[in-house]
């Protein structure tokens, strides 16, 4: 059996994070989130992690070659019989391009791209109840788990959650913004390529994964 190489698109909020853990443990799959390195290097600190910081801060993108230093580095270490998911990544064209080359060329041809489609408002909504820890990084969304709405700390570390930087109203109009911007060619790029699967992201966490087991 050739492994699985899953992409998740979707804007930011759509849920990506969540579905790439839950098929990440249904196929034991290695899971690369880019956000997740972005911050690693981000609370190493010094020059780097300041350029980051005050990247992500103004909703704007960091530059594709760090993007790619950063998921590279991982992809290359996996086994090859072990499958990937990549949660934020590709979030531009050229990057896009660059990715589905990386994978041919490590013969990781099983690529499925899953898009999940969403409104902004729903997105709006959902962004402005997201609190992160400042510890251990794990996300979490106040609106879908009513016991963090109460004692709003982190089940895991017991240390107060807090807003992600980039999860203010104003820095979430900017990222929906540059989503379309950036993102909608890398979804039409996929599409064209036969390899998009597109699935309407609004609905209960279970109901999204039926639907993408479903598509796989
Ligand atoms: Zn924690």
């Amino acid at each position: 059996m050739k492994p699985i190489n899953i992409i998740f698109l979707g804007k930011p909020g759509s849920g990506k994070g969540t579905q790439a853990e839950i098929l990440k443990e249904k196929f034991s799959l290695h899971l690369i989130d880019t956000g997740e390195i972005l911050r690693r290097l981000i609370k190493e600190g010094g020059p780097l992690a300041d350029n980051i910081l005050k990247t992500i801060k103004q909703g704007g993108l960091v530059p594709i070659w760090l993007v790619v230093f950063c998921w590279l580095k991982e992809l290359i270490k996996i086994p090859p019989e072990k499958g990937v998911v990549f949660e934020g990544s590709p979030r531009q064209l050229e990057e896009a391009k660059i990715l589905k080359e990386a994978l041919y060329w490590l013969k990781r041809k099983k690529i499925k791209v899953i898009y999940l489609n969403i409104s902004d408002e729903e997105i709006i909504k959902r962004l402005s109840t997201r609190r992160m820890c400042p510890n251990c990084l794990r996300e979490y969304s106040l609106e879908l788990n009513s016991e963090l709405k109460k004692t709003k700390k982190c089940p895991v570390c017991h240390l107060p959650l807090k807003r992600r930087p980039d999860d203010n109203p104003r820095t979430i109009k900017n990222r929906l913004v540059s989503f379309k911007k950036d993102v909608y060619p890398v979804i039409r790029f996929f599409k064209k390529e036969g390899l998009l699967i597109e699935i309407n992201a609004e609905g209960p966490v279970e109901e999204i994964t039926q639907k993408i087991l479903e598509s796989l």
